[in-house]
């Protein structure tokens, strides 16, 4: 049973039942770039990354021993997940240079990386989400070695599942956020959202962009662009 909001985000609100381990999670069409500075609406995007998000963390606790916060889907935009405690990082992996680690080195977009980057922000707007390594997150007390070291073995493992599966489907996976959580029995999961919105997804034959980049960068057919994704996916099976 869907209670009070407890939050509402860019693209989800939050909302609390009569479990407090338990919370519901609501995906909206609004999108945002730059820190909140540019906004707009992509239609059909909230059912297309509530799909796409439980459909691959049901695949990555299964197939790649990923736990995460996924309960069950309740409606096209409603997910009932663990309640977590996030751990305030943004944990970036890349494949190939794009965004902003192709303006930070000066190595065009689309330059294949010889192995797999990691790369942690610290989540604050106010402060532009600053990237921060191990020696920050240790100092700062954000999490401890141990967590740190789980979520990074989950985010590699993340990464190969999505790499090979989406290559399976014609698709180059660039990089990828993910965020972790802590649930109320202490355990470390993966939260949030695996969608167009957190990934840059590429067509591999064409290199046509098929993610957010197309809202951020103005290159129309944003619509277009997600439903190709979550066809593509599901397509596949
Ligand atoms: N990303 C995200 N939320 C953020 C920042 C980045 O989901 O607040 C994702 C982004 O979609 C991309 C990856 O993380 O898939 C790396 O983004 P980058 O650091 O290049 O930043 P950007 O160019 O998106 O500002």
């Amino acid at each position: 049973m869907k209670l009070e909001q407890m939050y509402e985000g860019k693209a989800k609100k939050v909302f609390a039942t009569d479990n407090p381990d338990e919370c519901i999670v609501s995906y909206k069409d609004d999108a945002t770039a730059f820190n909140g500075l540019k906004k707009g609406t992509i239609r059909g995007k909230g059912e297309i990354n509530n799909r796409l998000t439980n459909y691959f963390m049901k695949k990555l606790e299964e197939e790649a021993g990923v736990p995460t916060h996924f309960i069950e889907e309740l409606s096209p935009t409603d997910t009932l997940v663990k309640k977590v405690r996030i751990v305030p990082l943004e944990v970036i992996v890349r494949n190939v240079i794009a965004g902003s680690l192709s303006k930070r080195l000066g190595a065009p977009e689309g330059t294949e990386l010889k192995c797999p980057v990691l790369e942690f922000c610290y989540k604050d707007d106010e402060l532009g989400d600053p990237m921060v390594n191990d020696y920050h997150i240790l100092a700062m007390g954000w999490t401890d070695k141990e967590t740190l070291e789980k979520i990074k073995e989950y985010a590699f493992k993340v990464n190969d599942y999505l790499k090979n599966f989406f290559s399976k489907i014609g698709i180059d996976l660039i990089d990828f956020k993910l965020e972790f959580g802590i649930t109320s029995g202490g355990e470390l999961v993966l939260a949030d959202e695996i969608s167009p919105d957190t990934c840059r997804f590429w067509d591999s034959k064409t290199k046509e962009k098929l993610d957010k980049d197309r809202f951020r960068r103005d290159l129309g057919d944003v619509e277009g662009a997600y439903q190709e994704i979550i066809k593509r996916v599901f397509s596949h099976e």
